[in-house]
């Protein structure tokens, strides 16, 4: 066999190793993102949501909060005078 026969065949087995490589991470990669999306916020009931401020603290005043309705961390509509136990004054 000669030297340019070998270095072909091992330069094919490069691009097949990367090519299965690129096709396992295409196909990992999106579950590990849905499962981290769906991870990421919590739901209002777990967090003790509620629609009006608690001891002068409300969504509207927390890093978290989102405007109009939303929160970076809690799931569904948030009202800006809500408040829940993940409050973070910004
Ligand atoms: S108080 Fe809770 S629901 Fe409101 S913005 Fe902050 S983290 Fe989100």
């Amino acid at each position: 066999m000669s030297s340019v026969t070998v270095d072909l065949m091992a330069s094919r087995r490069t691009v097949l190793g990367r090519a299965a490589i690129a096709a396992i991470g295409a196909m990992v990669l999106p579950a590990a993102g849905a499962a981290s999306a769906s991870a990421a916020k919590s739901a209002q009931k777990s967090v003790e949501y509620q629609g009006h401020p608690k001891a002068g603290h409300s969504c509207n005043t927390c890093k978290n909060f989102q405007p109009p309705q939303s929160c970076k961390v809690v799931e569904g509509p948030i009202e800006p005078s809500g408040w829940c136990d993940k409050y973070t004054h910004s």
